[in-house]
């Protein structure tokens, strides 16, 4: 008799929808069930919510995301509310912080600003849409380079890479002009200010279609399409457990947030995909627990400011009609502030940070009316730098048996420090940031460190390895070390120090994976159906 392989994939942001694309495209048997905890916020289903046009909409669907503190939709989630503390930090809109403060919130005072998302599409619902490759030693030295290229465009093209987007904007010219006067020289060829590369589609209407998940699931969500028929995807889906069988998984338990049903879902491969706090604390829930994990956490220390443009330098690079033009095609799409994306990415040795420089018409933060800077005619741009953080096993998330979080899970502690090392390159970076304000006009928000957590690129607490030392939770191919049928996925298996924003390396890194348990699931059928 054949065997139908079914797939379950716990998690429904990018990472996960990149598995179940690949695996249903080369197992033309296989089912792929994703669940996901939280709930399904847009009509096609992980939509990245920067798409929607309505501004209540759109706030609704980012307060739907936040779990714990999600106000009227916490209930709906199965969730006790939250206590909010005086001075607590507030996550990003669309996520929810970890150390919330409430009963059963994690413990991380010296990584305060954690969050996650929970919602159809995951952070990749949320997030900023940049995805430039890594570089020299952000790259993983035991997969070869040009298996490494053809992964990373393979990645490119499931998240609708542009490496192009705004480059007609005179004012994002004039922005990598100044920078260009500023740094060229001391940069390595190739490595200068440039277009930052986003995942997304420009529109006739020179706007962009952000990519989320749903840009990843692609022919997955589409009515009538022979893939979608192999795909479900539950939301409110909470899995508690990955059940084993001696060393083999054989399905997840889950709970279904609706009814609060529990049941068991056989499954001859999972692939665990739930960002990298909430993935390895259900590996350890389940009884698995290589020493490795939660382990090496790493993320961007990040720097940030905001300048308000010089209109006498920019006017060098861009005439006063093209501003008003570029100001009249902006006020057509007034929801996405988001106009023009730069850069100066990482490289070795000299620059080993990573500049995100996004033009915006207005600031992020309400300016004081008086302030002589407080309507600017040619704007403002968002800029900080992303640094690197060396990984070292103390820096972690660890779990307590005995004593549970809000979800019923063994609770989450953090334990993270920056160390001399992190801080001559984060003050070497500042350094460059005022420089490169300066050049562009005058701070309106001086650069700031942020607080630990900030970044929400979390990686290393599952990371991949090349041999089974104790320093890795997965192999090159990201299956969890002598667990038989277990497959991990997202910035956790970053094993290396990097600047840049992960998504990419990670969706690379899933497309090596998934390739791998093609094989592996190809051959298993096909033992099944000669027996
Ligand atoms: P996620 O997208 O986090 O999805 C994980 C999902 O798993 C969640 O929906 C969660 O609810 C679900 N889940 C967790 N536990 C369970 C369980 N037990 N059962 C079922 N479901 C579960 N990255 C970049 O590269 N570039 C950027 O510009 C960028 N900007 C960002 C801006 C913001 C505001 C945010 C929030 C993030 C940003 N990121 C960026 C990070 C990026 O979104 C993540 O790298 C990416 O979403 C990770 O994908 P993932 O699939 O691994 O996990």
């Amino acid at each position: 008799m054949s065997h139908h392989p079914t797939i379950a994939v716990v998690g429904s942001g990018p990472i996960g929808s990149a598995y179940a694309r690949l695996l249903l495209k080369g197992l033309p048997d296989a089912r792929v069930i994703m669940f996901e905890a939280g709930p399904q916020l847009t009509a096609r289903p992980g939509e990245s919510v920067r798409n929607i046009a309505d501004p209540d909409e759109k706030a609704r669907a980012r307060e739907m995301s936040q779990g714990p503190q999600a106000g009227d939709h916490r209930e709906s989630l199965g969730i006790p509310a939250a206590t909010v503390v005086e001075g607590m930090f507030t996550a990003r809109q669309g996520t929810h912080l970890f150390d919330f403060g409430g009963d059963g919130s994690a413990h991380a005072p010296s990584f305060p600003a954690a969050a996650g998302a929970t919602n159809v599409g995951g952070q990749g619902a949320h997030w900023t849409c940049a995805i430039p490759r890594p570089a020299f030693s952000e790259k993983v030295d035991f997969i070869a380079d040009d298996e490494w290229e053809d992964l990373i465009r393979t990645a490119e093209g499931l998240l609708h890479a542009q490496s192009a987007a705004f480059a007609d904007s005179a004012v994002g010219r004039g922005i990598r002009s100044l920078l260009s006067e500023e740094f060229g020289a001391e940069l390595p060829e190739g490595y200068g200010p440039g277009t930052l590369p986003v995942a997304g589609d420009p529109q006739p209407d020179g706007t962009m279609r952000w990519a989320g998940a749903d840009a990843v699931l692609g022919p997955l969500i589409e009515p009538g399409d022979p893939l979608a028929e192999r795909f479900e995807l539950r939301d409110l889906s909470l899995v508690r457990r990955i059940e084993r069988d001696g060393e083999r998984v054989t399905g997840v338990t889950v709970e279904d947030l609706r009814t609060r049903e529990t049941a068991f879902v056989p499954a001859d491969l999972v692939v665990v995909a739930a960002d990298a706090f909430r993935s390895p604390q259900l590996l350890w829930a389940s009884g698995i627990r290589p020493t490795a994990l939660g382990h090496y956490l790493t993320e961007h220390p990040v720097v940030i400011s905001t300048v308000a443009l010089d209109g006498e330098q920019m006017a060098r690079y861009a005439t006063e009609d093209e501003l008003d033009a570029e100001l009249a095609r902006r006020a057509t799409n007034a929801a996405d502030p988001v106009a023009a994306v730069n850069r100066i990415p990482f490289s070795e040795p000299d620059h080993p940070y990573s500049l995100q420089v996004m033009y915006s018409e207005t600031t992020p933060f309400p300016m004081d009316p008086e302030h002589p800077l407080a309507t600017n005619r040619w704007g403002y741009v968002n800029m900080g730098y992303g640094m690197r953080k060396f990984p070292r096993y103390e820096d972690a998330v660890t779990f307590d048996d005995a004593e549970l979080d809000y979800r019923g899970f063994p609770n989450m502690t953090i334990e993270y420090e920056l160390t001399d090392r992190e801080h001559a390159e984060i003050d070497a970076a500042t350094d460059r940031l005022r420089r490169a304000g300066e050049a562009l006009g005058t701070f309106v928000a001086e650069p700031r460190l942020m607080p630990n957590g900030s970044s929400l690129h979390y990686q290393g607490t599952m990371r991949m390895g090349p041999a089974d030392d104790g320093t890795s939770v997965a192999d090159p191919w990201s299956r969890v070390w002598g667990v038989d049928g277990l497959v991990v996925g997202g910035n956790a298996l970053i094993p290396t120090a990097t600047a840049m924003n992960p998504t990419l390396m990670s969706v690379a890194i899933a497309v090596r994976g998934a390739r791998k348990a093609v094989e592996g699931l190809s051959a298993r059928t096909a033992a099944s159906v000669t027996a």
